[in-house]
Order: C-alpha cells, then sequence, then structure tokens
C-alpha cells in the first residue's frame, strides 16, 4: 500500500510509493547525457576568465585575482538579480512588481579542478562553510536584502553547467523566498503550540527510533527525512539548537565539514556519483519589524538539504505541489548509512 506523509514542519504531503518502489541498488546517476566539457575557467591560473573576485582566502603577499589562493568568491557572469539600483516596489493595478535587485556570488570552493564537494577535504569544507559565513554577514549589511540562500548545483541534471568544478552559489534576495517562509511560519504554529523547537523534536525522535538516521556524529545528524520527496534525500542538522547558520563556532565548522564529505561521498559511492541540489536554510536577515522575528531564536533550526536528482518532477508534482518518491526514506537512510566510505 502506497502511503501519504505530513512533512512535520510545512506540511507538504509525499506519496512513498512502495507499490512502484524500486530497490535503493536500482539506482544510479550514470545514465544522463552531458555535453562536453568546457575550458574551466574555476581552476587556479585562470583568473583573468572570471569577473574580479570579491572575496579569497590567500596569503597576504600575493594580489588580488591572481594565482595562490585556496578559494574564491566571484560575482555570477549570468546574475539571476543585479546589485546595482534600487528596489523601487511599485503596483500596476493589482499586480506587485520592484526591479530585480540582488547579490548573486559563485564561491569557487578549491583552486583544484575537483568535480564533487565529497572530493575536497573536511577542512577546506569547513573553509567553503566560514567563506558562506563571511559573505552571508557581509551582504546583511545591505539592507535591501531579506534573505542569503546557499545552494549547490552538481552535475548536468542539477544545473551545474558543462564545467565540472566545485562551486556554489549565493543569491542574496530583496524579499524573503516563499519556501523559507512556509518553514518559518511551520516552526513558529509549532512552537505557539508545544513550546518546543519543531527540528529539536524530530532530530529526538529520529535518535530515538534510529530508522532513517545516516550519519550520528560531533554534534551533527544526517537522516533521510520521514517525508522524503527525493530517493535518498537527506538532511543534516546540529544536534543544538540554533536558528542562525552564521552563528557556528570554528569547531562546529570542521565538524559540519567532516558529516558534509561523509553524507556525499556515500552518495557519490553508493549511487554512482549522481548529480544532487543542496539548499542551506537558515534565519532571515532580521530586520526590526513590529510583532516580527519574536521567538525565532527559539523556534527555527538552521538545516543543510542535498537532493539526489535520480528522479523527475513530473505533472502530478507541478499540479498538486506533492511529491512522488519511489523508495521508502528507512530504506534509503539503511542503504547509504552501509556505504563505507
Ligand atoms: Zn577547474
Ligand atoms: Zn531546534
Ligand atoms: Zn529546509
Amino acid at each position: 500500500m502506497p502511503e501519504l506523509r505530513k512533512d512535520p514542519v510545512i506540511g507538504r504531503w509525499v506519496i512513498i510509493a512502495t507499490e512502484r518502489a524500486k530497490r535503493p541498488d536500482q539506482f544510479s546517476g550514470q545514465a544522463q547525457e552531458a555535453p562536453p566539457e568546457k575550458p574551466c575557467p574555476f581552476c587556479e591560473g585562470s583568473e583573468s576568465h572570471t569577473p574580479p573576485e570579491i572575496y579569497a582566502l590567500r596569503p597576504k603577499h600575493t594580489l588580488p585575482n591572481s594565482p595562490g589562493w585556496e578559494l574564491r568568491v566571484v560575482p555570477s557572469i549570468a546574475p539571476f538579480l543585479r546589485i546595482e539600483g534600487e528596489l523601487e516596489r511599485r503596483g500596476k493595478g493589482m499586480y506587485d512588481l520592484m526591479n530585480g535587485i540582488g547579490a548573486h556570488e559563485i564561491v569557487i570552493e578549491t583552486n583544484q579542478h575537483i568535480a564533487n564537494m565529497a572530493d575536497l577535504s573536511e577542512e577546506q569544507i569547513a573553509k567553503v562553510i566560514t567563506c558562506y559565513i563571511d559573505r552571508m554577514i557581509d551582504l546583511e549589511k545591505d539592507k535591501r536584502f531579506k534573505y542569503a540562500l546557499v545552494f549547490k548545483n552538481h552535475g548536468w541534471v542539477a544545473g551545474g553547467g558543462s564545467v565540472k568544478h566545485s562551486r556554489s552559489q549565493l543569491i542574496a534576495t530583496p524579499v524573503n523566498p516563499k519556501r523559507v517562509k512556509e518553514e518559518l511560519a511551520g516552526a513558529r504554529f509549532y512552537y505557539d503550540y508545544h513550546e518546543r523547537c519543531v527540528f529539536c523534536d524530530l532530530i529526538r525522535q529520529e535518535l530515538e527510533f534510529k530508522e532513517r538516521v545516516i550519519l550520528d556524529i560531533d554534534g551533527f545528524i544526517a537522516i533521510s527525512p520521514f517525508a522524503a520527496r527525493f530517493p535518498f534525500e537527506i538532511w543534516i542538522l546540529p544536534k543544538k539548537h540554533a536558528c542562525d547558520f552564521t552563528s557556528l563556532t570554528m569547531p562546529m565548522r570542521l565538524d559540519l565539514g567532516r558529516i558534509i564529505k561523509k553524507a556525499l561521498s556515500k552518495l557519490k559511492k553508493g549511487l554512482n556519483d549522481p548529480p544532487y541540489n543542496y539548499v542551506l536554510h537558515t534565519a532571515p536577515f532580521r530586520q526590526p519589524k513590529v510583532g516580527y522575528w519574536k521567538s525565532i531564536d527559539y523556534d527555527y533550526h538552521w538545516h543543510i538539504e542535498i537532493m539526489p536528482r535520480l528522479t523527475r518532477v513530473a505533472g502530478f508534482e507541478w499540479g498538486t505541489g506533492f511529491y512522488i518518491c519511489p523508495l521508502p526514506p528507512e530504506d534509503a537512510a539503511k542503504f547509504l548509512s552501509e556505504v563505507e566510505v
């Protein structure tokens, strides 16, 4: 019997399609056509092929936009939103609009031509995490922005393009994204009722039953969520409650780097390097607003969602907002926890 499951945070329903379920080992990431690889503008020595850097981890004696760096951030050459200008919020009859203002930055995670973040060292991933935090703190100073979304597209099918060099993206937006607002609202609703964080409750319950836990190390857990949308979907959460990712201490950044590396390595090894997206969900930039953000320090809990792209989103998903997941998350968690990395 297929199962309808409800996500406890945002109330989204998914269908765990046990009838057409596949075994975990029937999924593989390599059945995708990708165009031939282009020359890489992100390797060390190709600095002139990117816009000038915004941020770099490099020794003091090296010049900006020259070799010698460990990590660089550059503006996107094809930004979704533009940094210059004012928002000019306005109405046109019943329609609301504003100028497409925002920041769109590319975080080049390594000077080596490495395709998958799974193959970076945990120390290097910790440096990427520090870079996300530094950039978010900097962008928060710009009062036009309300949110900064960090995300990654790995592999052609996941939108990773034809250059196989590990990088993530950061987009600051002048409005809070709807998907984030749904989580914030769901978490606050749960908190108003229970006076507990929904994510902390979820972590407690997962640790008790263990059937969806993939990794439990160093203050972080990786689970396949109860109402998973995609086969092998993974959420990484800090066990200690915190709504704001930028509050992560240095030792915790290294611990987070370790669990990210392990989780991504399990996907790579167990599923033949599948394409995936990940997103970081953290508290918005909190500009003072009466009655807003009252309990966010207690009710929201930052986390990373990793979504392997092994199935397609089709008409039913578009039409309903339901997702159909052809693999029970319990089977995914068991399979991934047994992949040795
Ligand atoms: Zn490269
Ligand atoms: Zn919490
Ligand atoms: Zn989330």
